[in-house]
């Protein structure tokens, strides 16, 4: 077989040229990709630079250095995370401590089960659970006594009202 040289020099040429264009298309392509993932990871303009710098000077290889050092969240996951975070504060926030004995208390108890330390009031009229020192029930507007009965007398009064 007797292929003339003209003819494979053209073959090699052509096949060199579409392979380079198809390197150069795919750094483009990732120079495009890293820019555009990068947005959304950090919103510093030096972290962005070094990650373009990155897959410029690094050519293909540049992506798979940005991959290992790239913040792990986006923005977007980030911001979700600190929501959740913020939630569970929230909610730990709401259990209370006896002031008596450092115990947990629920929202609702007006006595700590464990040092009997007055924790809340019941109103007087309509039975919801009041703060200590408000003397106007917020749910039904009647005034509170000013001195405080004991919590048993209290609870009773509570318990009476209930009857009517
Ligand atoms: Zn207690
Ligand atoms: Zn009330």
């Amino acid at each position: 077989m007797n292929i003339d040289p003209q003819i494979l020099n053209n073959i090699i040429l052509i096949a060199t040229s579409l392979g380079v264009s198809f390197i150069v298309a795919l750094w483009m392509s990732i120079i495009f990709w890293v820019i555009r993932d990068i947005r959304s990871r950090s919103r510093d303009p030096f972290v962005g630079l070094l990650s373009f710098l990155l897959v410029i000077i690094l050519p293909i290889f540049g992506i798979f250095i940005y991959w290992i050092i790239r913040p792990n969240q986006t923005i977007e996951q980030k911001y979700q995370t600190a929501l959740e975070e913020e939630a569970l504060l929230k909610e730990l926030e709401k259990k209370q401590n006896c002031p008596g004995c450092g115990r947990m208390i629920e929202d609702d108890w007006i006595l700590c089960p464990s040092c009997h330390t007055r924790i809340k009031k019941i109103c007087i009229s309509c039975g919801k659970i009041l703060e200590l020192p408000w003397n106007l029930c917020p749910f039904c507007g009647n005034p509170q006594q000013k001195v405080y009965k004991t919590d048993k007398a209290q609870a009773n009064l509570y318990q009476l009202d209930k009857k009517d």
